[in-house]
């Protein structure tokens, strides 16, 4: 993922500067006493101790000297102690860039669940970049060997877990580490009482929360939700959070942010409920028939992960991974189907046309449909190709989240390359 940013950053041509709060890149700002935010890309956190830093993330392995330097133009003390507040690989891949020459180790502290995920990504490092690849608009053959070595231990793995609460004393100072599920299982909120600072983590993005990401493991919205109104009875004056700019000194907003974000959640969450509880029907049934709350805050705005995908983990987390039509419970090969679909409809070249068709009318939902079969019936029919890829072109272009955009611009790339997703 950090392999290729320029991918993230281009998506968001043309949008309101608002919505690029996601994407805020900037820093060192002073968002209470001796404490100082940087972002490129994700965020990073200095609490100056008498004893040393409590760093909270350290960015990703590619843009952690930029951060590292950001912050040393303001403290060159040294790292006493580092908190991951999860472990993606935009925020506990860097230590190594902020340690000062010849200093002590650090202590580096994180969720008891931590471990565990990098041994998942050592296992499943192809899968792994097939899925980024696909979550940043490209193929898994055009990644680089980069992508695969991204994912493992990071150069400094935690030394310290904790379970559900740590209260930890830096230089006489008080800083408490509470766990929260969200986007991940290993999340760590941090609150610093003494200075009014948090530091939600991926907790707060500056975007819809990323509780839906169609390709990563189950996600937890209602846990954040959870967590979230914990932060705001906190009462902070600063949020720095994972993604996007800081807020300093506005006590209301960083409520009303917070408070704002947990009642979307909680919203999609008894609403995926509900249908589930009325019959079960299928799941794309839910999906497609849920009202979805929608908002007008700059920091609710679908520019990441995408509202309906939300959805779909609260299915997947109340039931199995059968979708609930009765012939995809063991389905025939997609291939053979395609093929079938085709001949009924007089070739793939006639799908193709007829999803091109549709797709002028503004329904890509339908139109994907018929230009996929197309592509699993005729994948090497270079015609069949480029018709596929201009409609995912065509489709990309409407949508307003980073995931769903990539997704449809690499099933392009896919097509174009005579490879279905399938
Ligand atoms: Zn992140």
């Amino acid at each position: 993922m950090a392999t290729n940013p320029s991918a993230k950053f281009g998506t968001m041509r043309g949008r309101p500067p608002e919505e690029a709060k996601f994407f805020w890149t900037g820093g060192p700002i002073e968002v209470a006493p001796r404490t100082w935010f940087a972002s490129q890309f994700s965020g990073c956190v200095a609490f100056e101790t008498d004893d040393g830093l409590v760093l909270v993330d350290t960015g990703t392995k590619q843009f952690a000297p930029a951060l590292a330097a950001m912050l040393r133009q303001k403290t060159q003390a040294p790292v006493h102690t580092a908190i991951y507040t999860h472990g993606h690989i935009d925020h506990a891949y860097g230590l190594d860039r902020f340690l000062i020459p010849g200093q002590k180790k650090p202590r580096v502290i994180a969720h008891s669940a931590m471990p565990a995920r990098f041994q998942r990504y050592h296992d499943t490092a192809r899968h792994n970049a097939a899925l980024n690849a696909r979550q940043f608009g490209g193929t898994v053959e055009a990644q680089s060997a980069d992508a695969y070595a991204a994912f493992g231990q990071p150069p400094i793995p935690p030394d310290t877990l904790y379970d559900d609460r740590l209260n930890i004393t830096v230089g006489g100072e008080e800083f408490e580490l509470h766990h929260c599920k969200g986007e991940t299982d290993d999340h760590t909120w941090v609150w610093s009482p003494s200075r009014r600072v948090l530091c939600p983590g991926d907790l707060f993005i500056w975007a819809v929360p990323n509780d839906g990401n169609p390709q990563k493991v189950q996600r937890f919205a209602w846990e954040r939700a959870k967590g979230l109104r914990e932060m705001a009875a906190k009462k902070p004056n600063a949020l720095c959070p994972g993604h996007g700019g800081p807020v300093a000194g506005d006590e209301a907003k960083i409520a009303r942010m917070l408070t704002e974000t947990a009642d979307f959640l909680d919203t999609v969450v008894s609403r995926t409920v509900a249908a589930m509880n009325n019959g079960s029907p299928p799941h794309v049934d839910i999906v497609t028939g849920i009202d979805l709350p929608k908002s007008d805050s700059p920091w609710l705005q679908p520019v990441y992960d995408d509202t309906e995908f939300l959805v779909r983990n609260v299915i997947r987390y109340y039931g199995g991974w059968w979708s609930g039509r009765p012939s995809e419970l063991k389905p025939a090969p997609r291939a053979v189907l395609a093929r079938e679909i085709a001949a009924l409809a007089g070739g793939a070249a006639k799908l193709a046309e007829r999803a091109e068709a549709i797709a002028s009318n503004g329904d890509f939902r339908l139109a994907c449909h018929l230009a996929d079969f197309a592509l699993e019936a005729a994948p090497s029919d270079a015609a069949v190709q480029a018709r596929v890829a201009a409609i995912y072109d065509r489709r990309a272009d409407t949508e307003t989240s980073l995931m769903t955009i990539n997704i449809f611009n690499s099933a392009s790339a896919y097509a174009k390359a005579g490879k279905p997703f399938a």
